[in-house]
């Protein structure tokens, strides 16, 4: 892989030197201007980023239409059975009425919620507001098998109405799609959420 990043990055600086001698008389003040070594090394970092983006299934990457009754996902069969046996009963119940529970999200290896939690402080640009979405992996209810993201919205939209039943839980109101099992809700009902996961006692660590 790092060699052929290297490769990658000798193509594209031939080119990027090529172009930037073509068209000096359009180049910017000196002050301004991204050298192609900058350009070169800001391609590497994307490519080594979805070099680490490749953790796989084994890690609990989730393939598309994957649904709670797949045993051959890990990201299923990991799953506490209590959650999972929880799962499928609510699934049986509500495919009466038509709705698939899909499987967005559920275990996760402690090096696939690293990933996330890495990817999660590019996009929301800190640690601070990437914890409001994404745990770390000493934290997450994921890496422990206690989580599950079901879609789509006929299904998050089934459990919020009859998930109690079953045990299943929203924890957070930022999270409409995020279930935990709380085996007292059966009878009590669901506790009241957290606003988001930076509210849970459980994510103070
Ligand atoms: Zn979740």
């Amino acid at each position: 892989m790092l060699a052929g990043i290297a490769a990658i990055a000798v193509v594209l600086g031939s080119q990027l030197l090529a172009s930037s001698s073509s068209g000096a008389s359009m180049a910017p003040s000196a002050s301004t201007v991204t050298s192609p070594l900058d350009i070169v090394r800001s391609k590497i970092r994307t490519l080594r980023s979805e070099h680490r983006g490749s953790l796989g299934e084994a890690d609990g990457a989730v393939p598309g239409g994957t649904t709670v009754f797949d045993d051959t996902v890990p990201g299923v069969a990991n799953l506490d059975p209590a959650l999972l046996g929880a799962l499928r009963q609510a699934a049986t119940d509500a495919a009466a009425g038509g709705v698939t529970f899909y499987v967005d999200s559920g275990w996760r290896s402690s090096a696939y919620q690293e990933q996330l939690l890495q990817e999660a402080v590019s996009k929301y640009g800190s640690e601070a507001e990437a914890a409001r979405w994404v745990a770390t992996p000493s934290t997450s209810a994921h890496v422990s098998g206690d989580a599950a993201d079901i879609g789509r919205t006929d299904a998050t939209a089934w459990l919020s109405e009859h998930g109690a039943r079953y045990g299943l839980c929203q924890i957070y109101d930022n999270e409409r799609w995020h279930y935990e099992l709380r085996p007292e809700a059966v009878d009590h009902g669901c506790p009241a959420r957290y606003a988001d996961p930076t509210h849970d006692p459980r994510m103070q660590q």
